[in-house]
């Protein structure tokens, strides 16, 4: 099955949705959104990776910043911060360039590594979306963390190929019925740039209805 590109949904959303179905849908269909500090440093972060626009060549290794990507298989469209271009004969043509080349994906990220694998989910997405895009099979993907300039490498697994779908899958469910999904208080609402919105605390406290049922019994 293929989208169609009025259905494809944001790339970044990915990790959102690992992070948190609810932080998701408050985002990508209720548009609400809430700068932080932090948001807004890595608005910052990212705009100065994609600042640097033009290719960059070191023999063997092209560097692209800031590209266009999609797929029509998983419906999502978006940027890639960096693509590595690795020259080898297990690569592909790539326009403009003499040999074969190999795609790799390196997503920026702020901060640290989170508590949760969103991050290795969507940089997987990314690079399930240039399988697709160059007809290429991809092994490996990259994540890069402002905090520690650490470069993590992130095996692109079944297990987490299998992952990425599923939750595409179930974005797109979500989506089409624009519903919301309800409060689950858990460890990363203390780290969620949406929790003023969401206010799990009182959202998780028993309705009005169950209250006066609890208190007054059925009668
Ligand atoms: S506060 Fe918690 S439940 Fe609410 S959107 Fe954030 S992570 Fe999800």
């Amino acid at each position: 099955m293929e989208y169609e590109e009025d259905d494809f949904l944001q790339l970044s959303g990915v990790q959102h949705f690992v992070f948190c179905r609810r932080q998701w849908a408050l985002i990508h269909i209720e548009n609400q959104w809430r700068e932080n500090a932090k948001t807004v440093d890595g608005a910052f972060f990212h705009q100065r990776v994609h600042d640097e626009t033009s290719r960059e060549r070191r023999g063997n290794l092209i560097i692209d910043r800031g590209v266009s990507i999609h797929s029509r298989a998983l419906g999502l469209s978006g940027q890639c911060d960096v693509i590595e271009f690795h020259k080898t004969e297990a690569g592909v043509p790539l326009r403009g360039e003499i040999g074969k080349w190999l795609p790799y994906p390196v997503e920026y990220k702020r901060g640290r590594a989170k508590i949760t694998h969103c991050d290795e989910v969507q940089v997987c997405a990314q690079a399930m979306c240039l399988e697709e895009m160059y007809a290429c099979d991809l092994k490996e993907a990259a994540l890069f963390y402002g905090e520690n300039r650490r470069r993590q490498l992130v095996e692109l697994s079944e297990q987490l190929r299998d992952e990425v779908i599923s939750a595409v899958e179930e974005m797109h469910d979500l989506s089409k019925k624009n519903y919301t999904p309800k409060v689950k208080k858990k460890k990363c609402c203390y780290a969620c740039s949406l929790h003023e919105n969401c206010m799990p605390e009182l959202q998780e406290k028993e309705s009005v209805g169950t209250y006066l049922t609890r208190i007054c019994g059925d009668n």
